[in-house]
């Protein structure tokens, strides 16, 4: 990977998508991995009970394991929680062990429930680690994890599968960014949407793509990421598949839209400079 250049202030994305295995966890990963891999700092928050995001970045997250349940608990900080991943020098991961799987209902009953992640993660924080990606790896819901990451965060990722179906669910989506951004943090954007899973031997995949653009236009990055069986054997061995098979398209795919999401910093318009309205 060539190196990148830092962008001037910490990014924070939210990668959501309620539907299911439409490629967030890959995503997360794959595109984490690719930036450390360029130089810069990265930190990923594990956000889904299952701790898919955490397998492919070769962290620890047995039950027990201090993780993103205790930075939502207010119990420890970003500093304590997050680990270095063994697959680069900057990459790093708050893990999500099966305790996260009780805090939905957890979060209900406490004060500040959709701005606690909000609260434990700010700019200067993450500027002081040398951070300049944190990635949201959302569970397939829009509840309160979800919610929490979408206050947390400035710009949201949505990954689109190039599948029947793509956009089902995504109208319910973009209706919930808008509430976020009503209520809870004005400063959230749609920054990118990503197609993922793309067969170009198909006619449909090519449809969807072009639905995609139309709809979404420049928030959709150019680099599509193609079906590959090798993307999905690579977190079996707790790897990405940039430590998987760093030749392959999935690989370098990867890398371009790591690379093109990375350009696109300056675009960026931050409404209040980085200082959050509560509500
Ligand atoms: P989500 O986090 O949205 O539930 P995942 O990232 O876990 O989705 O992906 C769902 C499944 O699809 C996983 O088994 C994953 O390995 C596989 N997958 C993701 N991206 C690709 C791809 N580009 N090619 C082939 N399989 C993929
Ligand atoms: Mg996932």
């Amino acid at each position: 990977a060539r190196p990148l250049s830092r962008p001037s202030h910490p990014r924070i994305i939210t990668i959501a998508n309620q539907k299911g295995g439409v490629g967030k966890t890959t995503s997360t990963v794959n595109l984490a991995a690719s930036l450390a891999l360029g130089g810069l700092g990265v930190l990923v928050i594990d956000m889904d009970p299952q701790g898919n995001a955490s397998t492919a970045l070769g962290v620890d997250h047995r039950e027990g394991t201090p993780s993103s349940y205790e930075l939502l608990m207010w119990e420890s900080a970003i500093e304590d929680l997050m680990q270095r991943s063994p697959h680069a020098e900057r990459l790093f991961c708050i893990p999500a062990t099966i305790d996260l799987a009780g805090s939905e209902i957890e979060l209900v009953g406490l004060e500040h429930r959709e701005r606690r992640l909000a609260e434990v993660l700010n700019i200067d924080d993450l500027v002081s680690l040398g951070i300049d990606y944190v990635f949201l790896d959302c569970p397939p819901s829009l509840g309160l994890l979800t919610v929490n990451a979408m206050v947390a965060a400035s710009e949201v990722l949505i990954p689109i599968q190039c599948e029947y179906y793509a956009l089902e669910g995504v109208g319910q989506l973009l209706r919930n960014v808008e509430l976020i951004q009503q209520h809870l943090n004005r400063e959230l954007q749609i920054s990118t949407i990503m197609l993922t899973m793309y067969d170009g031997r198909t006619k449909l995949a090519e449809q969807v793509a072009g639905e995609v653009r139309n709809h979404f236009g420049d928030a959709v990055l150019r680099t599509v990421i193609p079906r590959s069986v090798k993307v999905s054997e690579a977190p079996g061995y707790g790897m990405t598949i940039l430590q998987y098979d760093a030749g392959s398209r999935g690989a370098l795919a990867y890398l371009d839209a790591a690379k093109e999401l990375n350009d696109r910093s300056d675009r960026l318009v931050s409404h209040s400079e980085g200082t959050r309205d509560s509500a």
